[in-house]
């Protein structure tokens, strides 16, 4: 059985879960294969977001604004979700990005801010 959590931003719905699955790169003819994680949105809020294990706390990702939002891998329009950007152990800036649309996720390096 799997317990459906509340939402961690307005606490006024229960999330709805989504289906992210790899459905690109389908080695061998086999169907789409389900992301690790289970991925969740709200429908009261729009917030969207993950975890591991469904013991595992919720991870808030954003949906990102202009042509970084569209997926660079099966095109779709508004399909990324992207992490807070987190400091690697070299001092380097990364985020993560993952496409909902066909489960493809990618690394990136985060420049900072010009002029800094
Ligand atoms: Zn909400
Ligand atoms: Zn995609």
């Amino acid at each position: 059985m799997t317990s459906i959590p509340a939402c961690p931003r307005c606490g006024r719905a229960p999330l709805t879960a989504l289906r992210v699955a790899y459905t690109r790169n389908r080695w061998g003819g086999g169907g789409p294969r389900p992301r690790p994680e289970q991925w969740w949105e709200c429908p009261a809020c729009g917030w969207v977001g993950y975890r591991d294990t469904e013991t595992a706390p919720l991870t808030t990702m954003r949906r990102p604004e202009g042509g970084e939002a569209d997926c660079f891998f099966c095109g779709e329009e508004d399909g990324n979700v992207v992490s807070e950007p987190w400091r690697q152990e070299d001092g380097e800036l990364r985020d993560w990005i993952v496409c909902l649309h066909c489960g493809t996720s990618n690394q990136r390096r985060v420049r900072p801010p010009a002029g800094g």
